[in-house]
């Protein structure tokens, strides 16, 4: 379970809300069972139950964990909001592969209607579910959902990256398992180095010439996934997949 570091101090931790229900009710917790919390920060531990009533568990500090579970290589998804349900199955999927943060974008394409009215309502479930997605991974830490930027906002973050690929359906040279073996070979050649790495996913109707032009000058390398037509929820997936096993994640 993630906790704020407020709930995790000294050699206790306080667990109230949804996950004490879910400790509570669904899994049956009795006195001194034991599961793990995190900070989401800098500190894990497995604990056990010392006191419980129907809202609220304590729990005591058994054992100090080492957070091992995070990629060296921190990739960012900017994936441009796709239609229905599709960007809660992006954040799932990629927050189980190991992205470790989502930034929703919009781009000349983009069919859904943005709405800001809404977009609070939205933004909270997205959250809700990287959280619960990160905990049956096993993450140590959360990743970030931001809310949606413009596609110049966007452009205007690629500088904050190490690297920033442009997934690009109609790119025939640069494909991104190049591009990769090149940069995992430069930024993570020390076994103690860490690297940041944006992918950059378009819509179902997929990203125009100008923005393709428009993320080039901005600084990203335009990468193909291959000679087939992925989905516009796939493509970040195999994506993000495709970095984590170069940077030695996965074997
Ligand atoms: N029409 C389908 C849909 O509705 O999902 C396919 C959409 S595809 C155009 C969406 C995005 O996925 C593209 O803009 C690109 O970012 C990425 N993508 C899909 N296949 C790709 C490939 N072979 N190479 C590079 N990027 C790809």
């Amino acid at each position: 379970y993630f906790v704020t570091p407020g709930q995790f101090a000294g050699d206790r931790v306080e667990i109230t809300g949804d996950d004490a229900r879910h400790i509570i009710k669904v899994m049956r917790g009795k006195l001194g069972d034991k599961f793990i919390v995190s900070d989401g920060e800098s500190r894990e531990a497995l604990v056990g139950i010392e006191e419980m009533d129907g809202t609220c568990v304590q729990a005591a500090v058994i054992e100090e964990l080492e957070m091992k579970n995070e990629p060296r290589l921190a990739v960012t998804i900017a994936q441009s909001l796709p239609k229905g349900d599709k960007m809660e199955t992006v954040i799932q999927k990629c927050t189980e592969i190991g992205a470790v943060s989502f930034v929703p974008f919009l781009s000349e394409r983009t069919i859904v209607q943005y709405d800001a009215k809404k977009e609070g309502k939205r933004l909270a479930r997205w959250r809700k579910i990287a959280k619960e997605a990160a905990e049956q991974a096993h993450r140590n830490r959360i990743p970030s959902v931001e809310q949606p930027l413009s596609w110049k906002q966007l452009l205007a973050t690629f500088s904050d990256y190490d690297a920033v690929y442009f997934c690009y359906e109609k790119e025939e040279g640069s494909q991104i398992g190049d591009a990769l073996k090149l940069f995992v070979a430069r930024a993570l050649q020390e076994p103690l180095a860490r690297a940041s790495l944006l992918l950059v996913v378009g819509p179902e109707g997929g990203f125009t010439e100008e923005e393709s032009r428009a993320a080039e000058a901005a600084g990203a390398v335009s990468v193909g996934l291959g000679s087939r037509i992925l989905r516009c929820e796939t493509a970040g997936m195999a994506a993000l997949v495709c970095a984590l096993y170069e940077s030695g994640e996965m074997g």
